[in-house]
């Protein structure tokens, strides 16, 4: 069932992150969190210390709540 009226977004709006750490350097680096991210998966990533595609642990997924200020 697709846009039943009963959808509003919320005016909170969650964005998770993904932190992840280089196994060359061991610089965390956090990325928009994508669905199959899970923690302790190994992916490739290009990190900015090392300067190239390195092979990087996820290490911890946390979400980040946007709250409009009053
Ligand atoms: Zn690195």
């Amino acid at each position: 069932m697709w846009g039943g009226p009963k959808e509003v977004l919320p005016k909170e709006i969650a964005v998770p992150i993904t932190v992840m750490r280089c196994e060359v350097c061991g610089t965390n680096h956090t990325r928009p969190h994508q669905e199959q991210d899970f923690v302790f998966k190994k992916l490739k990533s290009f990190c900015p210390k090392c300067n190239a595609e390195t092979e990087m642990v996820v290490v911890s997924i946390h979400v980040e709540e946007k709250k409009q200020k009053t």
